[in-house]
């Protein structure tokens, strides 16, 4: 009974501790090396989680790389930011439209 509760609280402790790491300490953009910043995620959007790391550094290279990839691979003009899943740690691209798009999504 004993050993039992000590592996559960222990775990719970773990997770807990998993939980601070990924919501308050700011990941650097691989790309750029600048603060990623908390975009809120839409809630229709059915992700895991309320917000994504984002890097919103309008001179990072992979944001602006993404212009002529996108052109060239899909005809549109649009790119995308280095993205951060907080809830499972994945990344990946999130596609913008323009400079400014889902910038009034950001929050600290
Ligand atoms: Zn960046």
């Amino acid at each position: 009974m004993t050993l039992t509760e000590n592996t559960q609280s222990t775990a719970a402790f773990h997770n807990e501790n998993e939980v601070t790491l990924t919501t308050e300490n700011a990941p650097r953009c691989k790309h750029c090396g600048e603060e990623m910043v908390k975009m809120a995620v839409p809630r229709e959007a059915n992700f895991n989680t309320a917000f994504f790391w984002v890097c919103f550094n309008d001179d990072c290279a992979y944001f602006k790389e993404g212009w002529a990839w996108m052109m060239e691979k899909y005809n549109v003009n649009a790119s995308y930011r280095h993205r951060i899943d907080p809830s499972n740690g994945q990344e990946g691209p999130l596609a913008v439209w323009s400079f400014d798009a889902l910038k009034d999504r950001i929050f600290n």
